[in-house]
């Protein structure tokens, strides 16, 4: 984990703002395998000049990137054609994805594979509604963290995602549907915390380049033990403010129920873990959401619900109910509807806010990485 926190080159860019430091972002884009994407305007205009080029010239290949979704810098006609093919002869790229897949629910729901450079897929969800657009992003390939219930987990981790890689997930997404993503969620495949320096200049990119506020960005985390604090202090550092929302997935309401569900909680307690959470709040001012899968006869019983509601009382908090989407490897069930209201009202009687959030596509595997794992299957 210490070398996620610390060797993602972009970490280096943050630090590195000023003007004259065309040098520093020229490798940097070397480090990306020569892509572009999640480079911002000023950026992209002193490694324009770093190539030879005006200034202006960078912030025409923004344009391009962000608004026009160019995947090839040969189609970014506006650049003069010598240029463009001594850029493609250096290996410089955009870094956009290939779909390998797409599959289209009843509700519109729309699932992407898409293919990275190395061979790697990414699994991204893009959920409309008649105001929102949102896309739902994974942060790495495959996940550590070994939760029970998800299909990703299930697999190990292969690696984490680069910032072109999350950015191509909402471009792909909104080329697909053809709708600007109006919020982004970071609930796909990999604990984000786990990137957190990919993730945290993702959302710089989305926020700034591609214009989707940080409060209709949700980054959301099973927790990492140590990683709360510094993920404030990251924050600040990167974003300047903090306003995106966090989202704990606590799928349990004590700490023996919740490791027998995710293993990696037996290193962070769940008491230490909300005790982060206060402090998150505190030095945020941004009130913490808990994520709960309720799973049949598991941990949907109204004794759990009191339990849960005893656990949070006093937090500045809200909880969302999702229930279980079954995946292949897990005898796990969907709680019945009586099993969702009950466990919601006596929620709401202890007065914990919630809300109950329902599935989407359902219909075409809609648990996180099931997709995937079957085409891994296929391939
Ligand atoms: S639920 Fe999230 S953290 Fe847990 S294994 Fe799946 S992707 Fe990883």
């Amino acid at each position: 984990m210490g070398d996620d926190w610390l060797c993602c080159s972009y970490y280096l860019r943050s630090q590195n703002r000023t003007r004259n430091n065309c040098l520093v972002i020229n490798a940097l884009v070397s480090e990306e395998a020569n892509c572009l994407l999640g480079l911002s305007a000023s950026e992209l205009e002193e490694w324009a000049e770093e190539q030879g080029e005006q200034a202006f010239r960078g912030r025409q290949i923004y344009n391009w990137l962000y608004q026009k979704g160019v995947k090839n810098l040969g189609d970014i006609t506006v650049l003069p054609k010598p240029w463009r093919m001594s850029l493609l002869e250096k290996g410089f790229e955009v870094g956009r994805l290939k779909e390998v897949k797409r599959l289209v629910s009843s509700d519109e729901t729309m699932k992407l594979l898409l293919s990275t450079f190395d061979g790697e897929i990414i699994e991204t969800v893009g959920i409309p509604t008649l105001k929102r657009l949102t896309v739902c992003v994974s942060s790495q390939i495959g996940c550590s963290m070994g939760c029970r219930f998800c299909a990703t987990g299930k697999g190990g981790l292969q690696r984490s995602l680069k910032v072109h890689e999350i950015i191509d997930q909402v471009l792909s997404v909104r080329d697909a549907i053809g709708r600007r993503p109006s919020n982004v969620v970071f609930m796909g495949m990999g604990e984000p915390l786990l990137n957190i320096e990919a993730v945290l200049n993702s959302i710089r990119c989305l926020n700034n380049d591609l214009g989707i506020g940080q409060r209709r960005i949700t980054i959301s985390t099973v927790g990492v033990a140590n990683t709360l604090p510094r993920l404030t202090e990251l924050a600040k550092a990167h974003l300047e403010s903090v306003q995106f929302t966090l989202a704990i997935s606590l799928h349990a309401p004590n700490q023996k129920l919740r490791e027998s569900l995710i293993p990696s909680a037996k290193t962070y307690p769940i008491n230490e873990l909300l005790k982060d959470c206060s402090h998150y709040f505190l030095s945020t001012g941004r009130r913490v959401s808990f994520e709960y899968i309720l799973i049949g006869k598991i941990n949907d019983q109204v004794y759990h619900a009191e339990e849960l509601a005893s656990l949070l009382k006093g937090l500045n908090s809200h909880v969302n109910l999702i229930a279980y989407n079954p995946i292949d490897e897990e005898e796990f069930t969907r709680p019945p509807k009586a099993n969702i209201l009950a466990f919601q009202e006596t929620l709401e009687r202890c007065g914990i806010p919630v809300s109950f959030r329902s599935s989407r596509g359902l219909d075409q595997n809609a648990a996180c990485g099931q997709l995937r794992n079957q085409h891994a299957a296929l391939n």
